[in-house]
């Protein structure tokens, strides 16, 4: 896997693990995948290499698994420049960008294209997540409202919001994330995530009661799953 990293962060290698070691506050030790997808172990001070092997070898197949997520996500990052004709996606059509002398808003979709005030290109990115945060959350609500009665839940709140490596989230509490990036993807794609973390309000994990949750509210939700995992990937501003 390709990452960048600190160049000041001493990196240890555990068998094919690469990590780096992190004071702790607390007694436990953790594993986590960084924003850059390198392996961050948090242990309390004075590090004992013995028990930080110890969790890395007990989390190897979580560590595996989270890395190769993060790649599915990473892989084909685009590259922008942000010029006449480069084509962006929104609700998993692609719209043309056309640069603008003004207009009342920075960006904004009119006509069938993407159109962005010339002179805030250097911003361009910006403008773009806030368009995508902005059009996602009455679309995420309506659909929360349409699935959350057929599983009978009801979240405590639903955000959008920049979630590094995955698409969305849902904690133990019942508050759901979901990535802005979701305002790429096709309606049916947007429905599979959002009944996938309605799910997990009533099962954390992945398990069989948890997917026939999902199949119960969504039958052709394998559809959209493997719609995700094919083309997620190059869905990147
Ligand atoms: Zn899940």
């Amino acid at each position: 896997m390709v990452a960048a990293r600190e160049p000041s962060q001493k990196v240890h290698t555990y068998k094919d693990i690469e990590f780096t070691l992190k004071k702790s506050e607390r007694k436990t030790t953790s594993i986590y995948i960084e924003r850059d997808g390198s392996v961050s172990v948090l242990a309390p001070k004075p590090f004992d290499m013995e028990r930080v092997q110890a969790t890395l070898e007990k989390k190897r197949s979580w560590i595996y698994r989270n890395l190769a997520e993060w790649e599915d996500l990473n892989r084909t990052r685009v590259h922008r420049e942000y010029v006449n004709g480069e084509s962006f996606l929104y609700l998993g059509r692609r719209y043309q960008l056309e640069l603008v002398k003004t207009q009342g808003v920075p960006l904004a979709l009119k006509q069938g294209k993407f159109c962005l005030v010339k002179d805030l290109v250097p911003k361009a990115e910006r403008y773009f997540q806030e368009f995508y945060k902005n059009k996602l959350k009455p679309r995420l609500d309506e659909r929360i409202d349409q699935y959350a009665p057929r599983l009978g839940v009801s979240p405590r709140r639903v955000k959008v919001m920049e979630l590094k490596n995955r698409w969305g989230s849902c904690s133990a509490t019942g508050m759901i994330n979901v990535h802005w990036k979701c305002a790429m993807l096709p309606l049916s794609v947007l429905d599979y995530i959002v009944v996938h973390e309605l799910s997990h309000i009533e099962n954390p994990n992945h398990t069989p009661a948890f997917w026939r949750a999902v199949e119960k509210a969504l039958p052709n939700y394998e559809e959209q799953k493997k719609w995700l995992k094919f083309n997620g990937a190059g869905m990147s501003l």
